[in-house]
């Protein structure tokens, strides 16, 4: 699991933090964010101190996922506080700049506010910190996954060729600057008609066992495309929080303890 130290040689990570993971994606849209906020909460569970930094700066959804709003506090304007609910520390772009504003900044502006959203916040004592990777494989990826100690990632993708094959890029670049690959998640793996019980791979079902299989990483777990993990997430309250002991949760806990 991700159980080893930051290997010598790599940019320390801030030194309260004994764990960094990365939950990454190739494509945006197939459920990076709502599957990093639902793991992170499982970790919690396990009685683990987490944090969660939103690196997804052009697209932050943990504000709104985790329930928070507001913007963090500085004592001495360079040290920011991070914001919490249930008990999770936070940081996202998305507290600096409000919900309908872009961030316009090219490369350099992001992974310095990377950097800083890192170095810069109080994080305090945290097992585990929970990283929200901005999809794809550019720049901020890079930085995240060459500066940051990181423990290890885990890739989310839907079941279909066409994000496999985006993950599959995402894998490699972690392979490429050593950073272990922790498995891959199925999301969206398939629908039950809430009506009929009718069982529909709208984007097709094993594609990431398959790929896990090839890639020879763990396979951590299929997770279904339910109204009810969507509106919990968009709303604030994820179902591992909302409904810890339903089967959604089973799913993400089963996760966790895998990862961890
Ligand atoms: P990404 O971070 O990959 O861009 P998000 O986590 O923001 O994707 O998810 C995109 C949308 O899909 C959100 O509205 C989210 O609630 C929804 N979603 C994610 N996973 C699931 C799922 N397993 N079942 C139903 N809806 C989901």
């Amino acid at each position: 699991g991700a159980g080893a130290p930051p290997r010598p040689g790599r940019k320390s990570g801030p030194a309260g933090i004994t764990h960094i993971i990365a939950v990454a994606s190739g494509k945006g849209g197939v459920g990076k964010s709502t599957t990093a906020v639902n793991l992170a909460l499982a970790l919690k569970q396990l009685g683990l101190k987490i944090g969660m930094l939103d690196a997804d700066v052009f697209g932050p959804s943990q504000p709104r996922m985790l329930g928070i709003s507001g913007r963090p506090e500085s004592a001495d304007g360079k040290i920011l506080e991070p914001m919490e609910n249930f008990g999770i520390k936070a940081m996202s772009i998305g507290f600096l700049v409000a919900e309908d504003q872009p961030v316009v900044w090219r490369g350099p502006m992001v992974m310095g506010a990377l950097q800083q959203m890192l170095s810069d916040v109080n994080w305090g004592e945290l097992d585990v910190l929970v990283v929200d990777m901005p999809p794809g494989t550019g720049d901020a990826q890079l930085t995240m996954a060459q500066n940051v100690p990181l423990a290890g990632a885990v890739i989310v993708s839907t079941p279909q060729d066409i994000a496999l094959i985006d993950a599959r890029k995402g894998l490699n670049m972690f392979r490429k600057v050593d950073v272990p690959v922790l498995g891959i998640i199925e999301n969206m793996s398939l629908y039950i008609c809430p009506n009929c019980g009718h069982e529909a791979h709208i984007f097709g079902h094993g594609g990431a066992r398959t790929e896990a299989d090839k890639l020879g990483v763990d396979f951590l777990g299929e997770i279904p495309l339910d109204i009810e993990i969507r509106t919990h997430a968009d709303s604030g309250n994820p179902i591992v929080e909302a409904e810890p002991d339903g089967v959604h949760a089973a799913v993400y806990n089963k996760i966790a303890t895998a990862v961890w």
